[in-house]
């Protein structure tokens, strides 16, 4: 397949450009001023779009082995594929969990199927329970390179410790869900005054700040590394930012609702909005967003957590937590990113969005074990082509009936966003076109 995107604003890793793309067998072959069009060459005008390197999300829950009725691989890549992503970290909380090569294997089995590149976060301990270690080296040596207990963080400090020694000299990173169970639990929102007036247990910010701190002295003390999973308070950013100016290996990202929606959101008790870490305060959201735009996130991370109507639609106290976020994360992205009417800086956007995540994921280099390509690089000659294409013009409305995903537990329904993925080229093959899958 050959690929000539016409005259879009091709974002750099310092700067940006208005530039033809030529793609042919999978890589990116030339990249200038204008391009004469190779016979056979299928022409696509992306005038007025940014053009970068395809999205990579850290953190996508497919549900596949256990859940199939909320997603499964297949449906999963399609909505990141609408998404504008190009590779999935699929998280390790299916049924069971995936806390040993012959589950891993599977996943990345039918990964490989898609048109994206599936990656797989391992579980640190088995069967998530917090209790004994996980085979972390015979992942790894699958090509593993994340490790996380997510749904969960790792309670017991002393395991922590372990998994970070065990983990350093096999070159993984840890990823953690930061929330102290004791001081969480029968929470369903953040705890505070909003909580209180509707009359809901809540979840305070200091059980995610306690596992921060607790995280980042782990990292001091072992010279491991820990990505700090959907950080939600103002403080948790603060002590990462402070970690790193100390040169200690810690990475972060935030999720699209953190940077959107805050606890109030929660007064009409639809589950929707449910999520943990929960909404926290706008003053959070506002801390958080200024981090964004300050570039100290690593990324942005969907979080993606398809449920089935039967679990959604249950209480606000009992039902699960999490939300969909594939298919809008760029535009929220972009949104967080526009302060006080200014427009969202490009290169800021793909670095949150594909380079930071790809470098924590460690997909920057092609890698045969677990045939993905290489992602998060530059747009230039040489490189995979995995890249996506954002009109920052566009205007459109979330239809929760107009999903990818199997499920449609999505607090946005309804809501205009600006900005949409128009094309989404994944291992150099047209995934989608004018919005659609191909
Ligand atoms: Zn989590």
């Amino acid at each position: 397949m050959t690929l000539l995107l016409r005259q879009g604003l091709v974002v750099g890793p310092t700067s940006t450009r208005v530039a033809d793309v030529l793609v042919s067998e999978g890589r990116i072959v030339d990249v200038a001023d204008t391009i004469d069009p190779p016979r056979g060459a299928r022409e696509i005008d992306v005038r007025g779009c940014w053009v970068g390197p395809g999205f990579v999300d850290l953190h996508t829950h497919l549900r596949e082995p256990g859940r199939e009725a909320a997603e499964t691989i297949e449906s999963g890549a399609r909505a990141g594929a609408v998404g504008g992503y190009c590779a999935l970290v699929a998280m390790p909380n299916t049924e069971p969990a995936l806390d040993n090569v012959a589950l891993v294997s599977y996943v990345l089995d039918k990964g490989a199927q898609t048109p994206l590149d599936i990656a797989v976060a391992g579980a640190i301990s088995q069967g998530r329970e917090g209790r004994h270690l996980a085979p972390l080296a015979e992942m790894a040596a699958l090509g593993v390179r994340l490790f996380t207990d997510d749904g969960t963080g790792v309670q017991d400090p002393s395991l922590m410790r372990r998994a970070l020694e065990y983990a350093r000299p096999l070159g993984v990173r840890l990823a953690q869900h930061c929330e102290d169970e004791s001081l969480a639990a029968g929470g369903s929102m953040n705890e505070g005054v909003v909580s209180s007036r509707l009359g809901l247990v809540g979840r305070p910010a200091l059980a995610e700040e306690l596992m921060v701190l607790r995280d980042i002295e782990l990292v001091r003390l072992t010279g491991g590394a820990v990505h700090f999973l959907h950080l939600s308070t103002a403080r948790s950013i603060a002590m990462v930012a402070a970690a790193r100016r100390e040169g200690l290996d810690v990475t972060c990202e935030v999720a699209p609702h953190h940077l959107t929606l805050d606890e109030t959101a929660c007064a009409g008790f639809d589950a929707a909005f449910k999520v943990h870490p929960p909404l926290r305060t706008a003053l959070d959201v506002a801390a958080l967003r200024q981090a964004l735009r300050d570039g100290l996130l690593d990324a942005v991370a969907t979080d993606h957590a398809p449920h089935s109507p039967e679990l959604k639609d249950r209480a606000f106290d009992e039902a699960p937590a999490g939300m969909l976020g594939l298919e809008h994360a760029a535009a929220l992205t972009h949104e967080a990113l526009r302060g006080d009417g200014a427009d969202a800086d490009p290169v800021r956007f793909f670095d949150v969005m594909s380079r930071g995540p790809a470098r924590v994921a460690q997909l920057r280099a092609r890698d045969a074990r677990v045939r993905h390509s290489a992602h998060g690089g530059d747009v230039v000659a040489g490189e995979d082509a995995n890249l996506t294409v954002f009109d920052p013009r566009e205007r459109w409305s979330v239809s929760r009936d107009q999903m990818h995903s199997r499920a449609r537990n999505t607090p946005y329904d309804g809501r205009s966003l600006v900005g949409r993925v128009t094309t989404t080229i994944a291992k150099g093959q047209l995934v989608v076109h004018e919005g659609k899958l191909v």
